[in-house]
This record gives structure tokens, sequence and C-alpha cells, in this order.
């Protein structure tokens, strides 16, 4: 038979059968360069059996154009895509497409060439050739890279090649990265941590699937008792793969991998210069890129031999994506690790209800790590009722919070506070007229950040200057800013402790690794004293002298309704509160809320984490949420309002009547306008027994729109705007 069926890269088509060429060899999973009419499209050769047939006669076929020079894509990677096209009702080009996610990667060997100062002078210094070189000491990268990192063009940077300032260095582009020693410096584990790496590293000599859930309290030692797995795996000769749910978390890991294990882990996220991408890729695929520390789009990797997955924070909602195919890398993990016949180790200390649900009707074998590395006591938690203890007009620091960190600067220790809103201030109004500043483009507010002096969108990025009177009524000095972002409370610390050296830490100010690690290098200094930030420095960061923390809304969350709200505030409170007191003096937080009486509020008060989770399992069961039942969303949008309804109408008009399965909908949604696109929703709900993806691509699948319209359906979602 030279007949071969392959999944083309093309989401508005099926599967497609070729003739394969006489002496051509192409076993499933090889990607094959599919003509398609006038031009040639990627495709990636799959068990026939396993995708849906046509009926065109073997004489018809045309014939493959060519194979490219990778190695086949495994059967554990094809399972995987294949689940996650069904689980997730996408189309399996558009999951096969994160598998190739490497232009560069597929064409095979190249190599280079990229420039070095050479010590030499130029024949003329002028100013700009001497910034240029300044700039440039110790890099090595391509002269656009180069011109990008000293801020010239690259004319400037050629003249000074032709001068012999720049020497070009011909670089293999897949050059292997240095493995890491997994006996490089071994740490002491303590009893607890000792206990949950034995049975892990067990695991993974097992080579069997084997879901964890490595449950340990913040500053447990979570990330040093998996990395003697993840050093297991490396002595097997084996590849890891270790997930983080931020870019901004990864500096603190490398570091952190790199002591342990002498070199520093291979790195996957959407940032890699394209460069850096295929050489990651082409490793992965050949087995030589051992411990890939990556983004969630990291899953779908061709890894050669994979011995081992962890998901860090796996409760994370980052985790998941919410655009293109709509997954969620926790799961899809899970999935992997089952295809692949490898352990998975999902870590967390404020687990999602689902993951301790799975362990507790035994399909997860839960490790618990109850108590802070080295003694650390875990932080005294207390509530600030702001009914009570009132800031004052203007202002959102309650007195005791205030005193709380004088106190800490008069002992030289620091203090963050914790407030999930970037920039200054929420919303702007006039003050003669009530006009109020709204994105064009979205149904949400203008958000003013003072720093840059801009008034910008958080959901689409629309930015305008801040006028200096009103546009609808004209009058000058009349607009005021309402609430607080995390910029207005940092203007506030410095009015009420105005020796203290107030840092503000979000995605805009820690927008890139070398940025982040020059915060972590200041506070490990002592030389900021509080720090004001979003959710980025919740988690992973360990700064010893951090002993107060302060909630400065702890209401915020629970707002809006979301089905998740008051498990994501329990899991963000928990997590900023385990910043302090994780070296050797005690840490103290403070959380200010208007209702301390909220279950969430009080179980994060009690400390008595059992508490909550028992009132949110009972609430979720109660509504058929999930883990108890299943969520769908779709989101039917267009450009055009009208559009966009009719759509969602007509969508409803077709809705299938199953048991167990309720429909609400259409409705427009929460955000009815994002992103310049109007949005109508379904939002499903049903009991586990239903088969709910089947329903929705049967009943999605007989209608038609028009070209404007987008559907997109969100199996398990998170986001409910
Ligand atoms: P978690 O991720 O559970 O919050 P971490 O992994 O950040 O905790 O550990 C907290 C701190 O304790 C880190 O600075 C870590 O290096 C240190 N630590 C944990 N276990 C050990 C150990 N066995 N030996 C030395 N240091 C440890
Ligand atoms: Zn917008």
């Amino acid at each position: 038979m030279n007949r071969v069926r392959c999944l083309v890269l093309n989401s508005a088509l099926g599967p497609l059968d070729y003739r394969l060429p006489d002496g051509m060899i192409a076993p499933p999973g090889t990607v094959v360069e599919c003509p398609l009419g006038p031009r040639t499209i990627l495709g990636i050769v799959w068990e026939p059996e396993r995708l849906p047939t046509n009926e065109v006669p073997v004489e018809k076929l045309r014939p493959l154009r060519g194979l490219l020079p990778v190695p086949p894509l495994s059967a554990p990677l094809r399972r995987l895509v294949e689940w996650t096209a069904d689980y997730y009702v996408a189309s399996l080009a558009g999951v096969a497409r994160m598998a190739l996610s490497s232009g560069g990667a597929l064409r095979g060997p190249a190599s280079i060439t990229e420039y070095r100062l050479t010590g030499a002078p130029p024949e003329r210094m002028t100013a700009q050739r001497e910034a240029a070189i300044g700039a440039l000491e110790g890099e090595q990268a391509t002269i656009r890279e180069l011109a990008g990192m000293a801020g010239v063009s690259e004319g400037v940077l050629r003249g000074l090649v032709a001068q012999g300032v720049l020497e070009p260095v011909i670089v293999d582009c897949d050059r292997p990265y240095d493995p890491p020693r997994p006996d490089f410096a071994v740490p002491e584990l303590e009893p607890e941590q000792r206990a949950a790496a034995k049975r892990l590293c067990e695991a993974v000599r097992s080579r069997d699937f084997m879901p964890f859930l490595l449950d340990g309290v913040t500053g447990s030692g979570k990330t040093e008792t998996y990395f003697e797995p993840v050093a297991d795996a490396l002595r097997m000769g084996r590849q890891v793969l270790v997930l983080l749910p931020e870019i901004a978390l990864t500096e603190n890991f490398l570091h952190r991998f790199e002591e342990r294990f002498g070199v520093a882990p291979v790195l996957w996220h959407s940032s890699l210069k394209s460069t850096e991408r295929r050489r990651a890729w082409r490793n992965v695929a050949a087995g030589d890129a051992r411990v890939v520390v990556g983004a969630r789009s990291a899953l779908f990797l061709p890894f050669a031999d994979l011995g081992l997955i962890v998901v860090d924070e796996a409760h994370e909602t980052s985790f998941k994506q919410e655009d293109g195919v709509r997954y969620n890398a926790r799961d899809v993990a899970v999935m992997r690790a089952r295809f692949e016949g490898v352990p998975v180790i999902l870590a967390s200390a404020t687990p999602a209800l689902e993951s301790l649900q799975m362990a507790e009707s035994g399909i997860y074998e839960k490790l618990d790590l109850p108590s802070r590395f080295g003694g650390a006591q875990l932080p005294a938690i207390a509530t600030v009722d702001l009914t009570q203890e009132k800031p004052g007009s203007g202002h959102w620091l309650a007195p005791r919070l205030v005193a709380a960190m004088e106190e800490r600067l008069a002992r030289g220790e620091q203090s963050l506070l914790f407030l999930n809103r970037r920039g200054y201030a929420p919303l702007t109004l006039c003050r003669n007229c009530g006009y109020r500043f709204q994105c064009p483009n979205c149904s949400a507010w203008l958000v003013e950040h003072r720093f840059t002096r801009r008034l910008a969108c958080h959901h689409c990025g629309h930015e305008t200057a801040q006028p200096e009177t009103c546009p609808e009524c004209g009058e000058p000095d009349c607009l005021v800013a309402c609430g607080p972002g995390v910029e207005r409370i940092a203007d506030e610390v410095a009015e009420r402790l105005p020796e203290a050296r107030v840092f503000v830490a979000t995605s805009d100010t820690l927008n890139s690794p070398g940025r982040a690690g020059e915060f972590i290098a200041w506070v490990e200094a002592g030389e900021i004293d509080v720090i004001v930030g979003t959710q980025l420095v919740t988690k992973g960061f360990h700064f010893p002298d951090l002993t107060l923390v302060g909630v400065v809304d702890a209401d915020l969350g629970l707002e809006g309704g979301d089905l998740r709200a008051g498990e994501r505030t329990y899991q963000q409170i928990s997590q900023v509160a385990g910043r302090a007191g994780r070296g050797e003096k005690p840490g103290e937080v403070l959380i200010q809320t208007r209702h301390p009486e909220a279950a969430v509020i009080a179980a994060l008060a009690a400390g008595d984490r059992d508490a909550f989770y028992e009132a949110e399992t009972e609430a979720r069961r109660h509504a058929g949420a999930p883990p108890f039942g299943r969520w769908a969303a779709i989101i039917v949008s267009s450009e055009d309002d009208a559009e966009a309804r009719e759509a969602a109408n007509r969508i409803g008009t077709f809705r299938p009547h199953v048991d167990d399965l309720l429909i609400l909908g259409p409705a427009p949604a929460p955000m009815a306008l994002l992103r310049g696109r109007y949005r109508y929703r379904f939002l499903i709900n049903a009991r586990r027994s239903v088969q709910l993806q089947a329903v929705i691509r049967s009943w999605l699948s007989v209608i038609n729109h028009p070209a404007g319209v987008r559907v997109s359906v969100d199996v398990d979602p998170y986001s409910f705007v």
C-alpha cells in the first residue's frame, strides 16, 4: 500500500490522503510536505484507522513532495494531540501545530553567523561607536540582535565588522547543551522530604504512569524534594519536563536548578528568539535537551525519551490557555504522562479542589510536606475589619497595618503589600459631568498608570495619554481617580512612611527576566523596605527578611461571582501569606476585609485549610460544579454586534435536549465587547455521565456562520468573562 493519510496543518481541512512516492519511507509521525492546489502545506503522517476516511481512489492521489529532516513525532505525542483535540473540542490541526512550534527546526541542520568584539579599536572613535562597543561587551549574536542590544543601526555594526572590531563566528544552530549533573550538589533532605522524594524516585525507576500530588505548605521545600526524582531520571539517561506557571518565576527557578545540577536547564516559552527555539526543539527531539523548563506550550515538545513531568504551582490558573486551543496544561500534563508511561508530579501548597478530589478518590497519590524547612514557622494570620478600623478618606491602609509596617521598618525587616490591581486607579471620572473613561474596544474602564501618565486597557492594550481636560465637558482639572491600584498604594506608603524605600512589583516593572533578577537582588541586599505587588509576587519568592504581608483588599477577588472566586482568593492569599517569615524571623499576615465573616476569609484567618476545602466542596457539589459536574462555555463573537447576536440565536435554536445537561444562554457575555469583538455566551452545565464534548461537537457541526463570526468552545472554563 503506498497510500498515506496525513493530518495537514490547516484547521479548515480534514485529513488528506496522498501517494507515497517510490522509495520514500514515511511511518506514522513523519513530518511531510503535502501538495495542496498549487501550494505545499506541512502535514504529519498518521495511522489511517485513527482518522476519518476519505474515499479518493488511489490513482487520483497526489504524491507527497518530501520528508522533513526531523524524527517522526512519537506515538505518545500523537495520542496526546488526539486527546487534546477531542477533549477541548479543537481541531486536530490546531493542536498538531503546537507540536511543530518551531518552523526553523523543521528545516534540518543549519548554522548561522554571529559576531563578537575582537578587542581591536575602530579606526575612528565616534560617540555612537563607543556606545555600541560598550553595550556589546561579552555579547555574541547576529548583527540584527546586536543592533537591537546596542540601540544602533545594523549599518553601524557592519562598519565595525569591516574594520575588524567585530568578528564573525560560525555557530551550529543545534549545538548541544551542557547536561545537568545529577550529583552536582545533593542536599541533605529533612525526614518528611526524604520520604516523599524516595517514593517519587521509586516511581521514576518503575517507568510507569503514576500521578502524584505533592501537597506541601509554603516553604516546605517542594522544589528540593522533586529535584531528587529529576536527578534519578537524569541518571537513567531520560528527559524531564518541568512546567512553571509564569515566566516571571523562571529566574528564581533557574538559579536554584543551577545550584543543584551545575548548569541551567533548557528554557521553552513564547518569547524565545527563533534561533533559541529551534535549538531547543531539535535538542528535545534528539534527546539531548535533558531538562526543559517551560510554559504550557512545552507540553507539546517532541521529547525523545521522557522520564518525568513536574507541574510546579499546579493550582495556578495561568496554566489555562485562554485563546486558540483552550486547554489546561495541568490536565494535559497528566495525560502526556499517561501516554508516555511516566510519573507526573503536581506540586502545590494550595491544590485545586479537582486535584484534591482525585487524591481522595485514590487516582492520584498524595505526598504531604506539612512543615516548613529548617523549622521556620508558618506566619500568624489576622484580619483587619475595615468597617471598624477605617483607613481614612482617600487612604486604603488601616492604622494597624501601617503600625506593623513601621515596626518592620524600625527593625530593618521588609513588608509586602498585596493588591491584585496594576496601575494607579482602576477608574477615572469627571467630577463635573460624570464622564468615565472607557476602552473603545472592550467593556472595561481605562486604568490610570501614573508612572507613564497614560490611561490603559488591561484587556486589549489600548492606551491614551491622560488628558488635562474632560473630553466630554471640556472642564480643566476635574478628573478624579477612583479606587486604588498598586501605584496609589505605593504613594500612600511614601506618605505614611517617608523614609521607606518602596518598590512596585507588577508585570509593568518586572517585564523581563533581567528586571525580575534585579528586583530579587535588591530585595536580598535589603535595598527595598516595602514591596507593593500584584499576584506576580505571591509565589516562588523566598526573602528571609520579609516578615510582614498585608493584603490590601481581600474582598476584591470575591466580587463578580465567578465559579472559582472563593478558591482563587483562598489560594492567592495563602500564597502571598506564605511569603512571610520564611527565614528565622517569624512572619505576620494582616488581611484587610469588609467581610471577616465570609467563609474564605475566616478559614484563612483560622489557618484552617480543611474547613475551607470542606465548605467549598459542599458548595460545588450542590451546584453541580467541577469536580462533581462539568462546565463548558461557548462564545460567539463578531466585530458586528447584530451579526454576533444573530449567529448566537441561530445556534440557540439548534440546542440539543439531553438529560442531565443544562444550557444557559445565549446572553451577552459579561465582557460584552472584548478587543473590538461583540460577544454572546452559552454556559453549559452537565453531569459527569454526559458525553459533553460529543454533544457540543455534534450541535455546532450542523451550523454554518458568516465569515466574520467566530465560535469558540471552552471546556472546563476558568475565565467567566
Ligand atoms: P516551597 O516551594 O515548598 O514553598 P521552597 O522549595 O521554596 O519551598 O523551599 C524553601 C526554602 O528552603 C528554599 O530557600 C530552599 O532552598 C530551602 N530548602 C528546602 N529544603 C531544603 C533542604 N533539604 N536543604 C537545604 N535547603 C532547603
Ligand atoms: Zn480594551
